[in-house]
């Protein structure tokens, strides 16, 4: 067999069968330090697929940040078939703070990408990390957890109308797949229309490592490879069931209609029947409860978790489910109650 290329990105060269741990500047501080983010590249010996994993675009989502680093630390690499662009905290600003956005001007990163050269400080940022890390892959994952005060069940969205991309999406394995475009900006939608297929996993809530859920995640990776020729050891998984949430298919978050301390009834991934109670809204005294019921029978795929919401905030993210798809959950659910999907 042929051997593997050199990964190249500008300032550097990674020769097949090398890792490197490289800290790669994308901006300047107040006090003109370089702003660097953490990239390992592993070149495999044989050649195969050139493929990136990031995490933190966000930089209070935490849970992907370990999902990298396992995946470049852990694992047993050395049958790598191809090369892996590993980007653990791609918001470093951000993840220094410990917020959401660009500490300067609460700018979103992930509405940035591909990125300008000469435009503002989170495009010029974007930019650096779209040319050098993103572009020269074949396809990539993006890690992303629920907003801080929320959480979800594992689950990817990805453009599904693109074959590319839909392959991706359904090797990962995953329950549910909500199948959008994105946002523009956002790096996997800029991503994949522009020749690097890439599909987002959301997982569970910000400022955590939820270990579950993080095992989930290195499943679903380690099942890609196997559909892509990475590892030779792994196989591609069936996770049992599955569901794409369609722009057809009913969802909705359902949003407070009061103020309010709300005490959830159900955890993230529970199948609420139409009519059931999701959470009773209450005031300090207890009284004048509000009871918040399903609207239709569906999935809950994200739920609150600070307890508290002004009028038109979010309770909670359900989608529907297919008859077939239903039976088997509601099976799954009630053989082991206490188990979030
Ligand atoms: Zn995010």
């Amino acid at each position: 067999m042929a051997d593997n290329e050199a990964f190249t990105y500008n300032g550097g060269k990674v020769e097949p069968g090398e890792t490197q741990d490289i800290r790669y500047g994308i901006s300047e501080t107040y006090l003109g330090d370089p702003v660097r983010i953490p990239v390992t590249i592993i070149n495999g010996e044989q050649p195969g697929p050139t493929v990136f994993l990031s995490a933190a675009a966000h930089g209070d989502e935490l849970n992907g940040i370990e999902v990298v680093r396992e995946v470049a630390y852990e694992w047993d690499l050395s049958d790598l078939a191809g090369t892996l662009v590993c980007m653990p905290v791609l918001n470093v600003p951000a993840f220094l703070a410990q917020q959401r956005y660009l500490p300067i001007y609460d700018r979103d990163l992930n509405r940035s990408f591909p990125g300008s050269e000469t435009s503002t400080g989170a495009k010029r940022m974007a930019y650096r990390i779209y040319q050098n890390f993103i572009a020269p892959c074949d396809f990539g994952i993006d890690f992303h957890t629920s907003t801080r005060g929320r959480t979800n069940m594992l689950h990817v969205r990805a453009d599904m109308s693109d074959p590319e991309v839909a392959r991706l999406a359904n090797a990962f394995g995953s329950h549910v797949i909500i199948d959008s475009t994105g946002s523009d900006g956002v790096l996997r939608t800029e991503a994949s229309n522009r020749g690097t297929p890439a599909i987002t996993v959301e997982m569970g809530e910000a400022h955590r490592f939820q270990r579950e859920l993080i095992d989930e995640a290195l499943a679903g990776v380690e099942s890609v490879f196997a559909e892509y020729g990475l590892r030779t050891t792994s196989t591609v998984n069936w996770p049992g069931w599955r569901t794409v949430i369609s722009r057809k298919n009913e969802k909705t978050w359902l949003r407070a209609d009061s103020g309010g301390i709300v005490d959830m009834h159900h955890d993230r991934g529970a199948l609420v029947h139409e009519g059931d109670r999701i959470c009773t809204i209450t005031n300090p005294f207890k009284d004048d409860n509000v009871t918040v019921v399903a609207p239709f029978t569906g999935l809950l795929v994200g739920v609150l978790e600070n307890p508290v919401v002004y009028p038109g905030n979010p309770l909670c993210h359900l989608v529907e489910l297919k008859d077939n798809v239903r039976r088997v959950v509601e099976r799954e659910q009630s053989a082991s109650p206490e188990t979030p999907v």
